[in-house]
């Protein structure tokens, strides 16, 4: 298939575009290259054949049409979003705009695209999702398909949104759609400001490292290239018109999460005295920050046969090394405006 990725320069995005090109598949990776971008996560894919990429803004109705018609893509996989929870409590606007306004003139291009095709069976559009869209849960129970959206954050509240347009794509239009909602990605290439990034940074430099409120929220962690694989399983696979939960089933809170990657770093490489949680610091909860998250991911078990193939244990381990092995990465992304001086704020997904 030919697929069109959007925010294929971001974390999940480039692990999407890297995988799909290794499972044979053509990919157009269009990106507007906004702080959170970094092409270098997609370098290995660069010069092959079957890669190309389109510097374009999903709000760029112009430019979708260009694309769409340059490139006569087979599916679109939608991951261009702003994501970052902290920054849409800071600054609400961007997120309506991409999330919300880019999402709905991405589906009017790809709807214009298939009805000029003659409204082949075989299109999708598959439009990824966050668990967030659910709300908070207390300490009993996990998000199904069918739990009804409560979303809290202004970054869930858009994200919400563009899920219910692309339903009524389906519902109106016919648009052949598929939706997946998934939890908390973690992995190599995640953007410096993002809660694992941070505390492995920060404890490396002798920051703080900080968690916000007690630290009891409860997050179900997910290995980003599970997660790829996961993605390209349910375009191919997924019914038009149904959504499907992806999850890790690795609840943690981020206490325990941070105390747990302390004690990687210790191992790999130790402090002349102590240990990195001595960093451990507690700062002013989140406003709205929601208690728990957790993803019951038996409907795509069930029905795709998909599990997670990575351990959160070995995941982490993976992550930490990763981050050790790649300081030249980090730096230049730490540099740019902006993104340094959220560091010490204790981000959180
Ligand atoms: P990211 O912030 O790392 O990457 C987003 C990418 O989108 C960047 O490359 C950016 O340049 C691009 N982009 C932003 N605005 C754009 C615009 N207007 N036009 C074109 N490109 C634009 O995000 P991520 O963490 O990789 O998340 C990808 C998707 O997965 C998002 O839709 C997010 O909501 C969803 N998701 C993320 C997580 C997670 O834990 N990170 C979990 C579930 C779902």
């Amino acid at each position: 298939m030919k697929l069109l990725i959007t925010g294929g320069a971001g974390f999940i995005g480039s692990a999407v575009v890297r995988q799909a090109i290794a499972a044979g598949h053509a990919v157009v990776n269009l990106d507007a290259l906004t702080y959170a971008a970094c092409l270098d996560n997609v370098a290995s894919v660069a010069d092959h054949p079957e890669y190309a990429f389109e510097h374009a803004d999903i709000r760029d109705r112009a430019a979708l049409d260009r694309i769409f018609a340059r490139h006569a893509p087979d599916a679109v996989m939608h991951l261009a979003a702003e994501s970052h929870v902290d920054r849409s409590i800071d600054g609400p606007g961007a997120f309506v705009e991409t999330n919300v306004t880019g999402t709905y003139t991405l589906l009017e291009a790809a709807r214009g695209y298939w009805t000029e095709a003659g409204r082949p069976a075989h299109f999708r559009f598959h439009h990824i999702s966050t668990d967030e869209v659910f709300g908070s849960l207390g300490p009993e129970g996990r998000f199904t398909e069918d739990t009804p959206y409560d979303p809290r954050s202004p970054y869930s509240a858009s994200k919400a949104a563009s899920d219910h347009l692309v339903r009524a794509w389906f519902h109106t239009y016919g648009l052949p759609v598929v939706l997946s909602n998934c939890s908390n990605n973690y992995g190599p290439h995640h953007f410096p400001e993002k809660l694992i990034p941070v505390i492995i940074l920060g404890a490396l430099a002798g920051r703080p490292l900080p968690i916000y409120g007690d630290g009891s929220n409860v997050r179900d962690w997910l290995y980003v290239e599970d997660h790829a694989e996961a993605l390209l399983l349910v375009l191919s696979r997924g019914a038009p018109g149904e959504s499907y939960n992806i999850g890790g089933e690795n609840e943690r809170s981020n206490l325990e999460l941070v105390r747990t990657l302390c004690a990687i770093l210790d191992a790999k490489r130790p402090k002349p005295s102590g240990s990195y949680a001595d960093q451990i610091t507690f700062v002013a909860d989140r406003p709205g920050h929601d208690a728990r998250y957790a993803i019951d991911p038996a409907r795509i078990a069930r029905e795709l046969g998909w599990r997670p193939s990575v351990t959160l244990d070995e995941g982490l381990e993976r992550t930490v090394q990763w981050y050790l092995d790649n300081e030249a990465w980090w730096r230049a992304l730490q540099s740019r405006q902006g993104v340094g001086t959220r560091l010490g704020v204790g981000a959180v997904s």
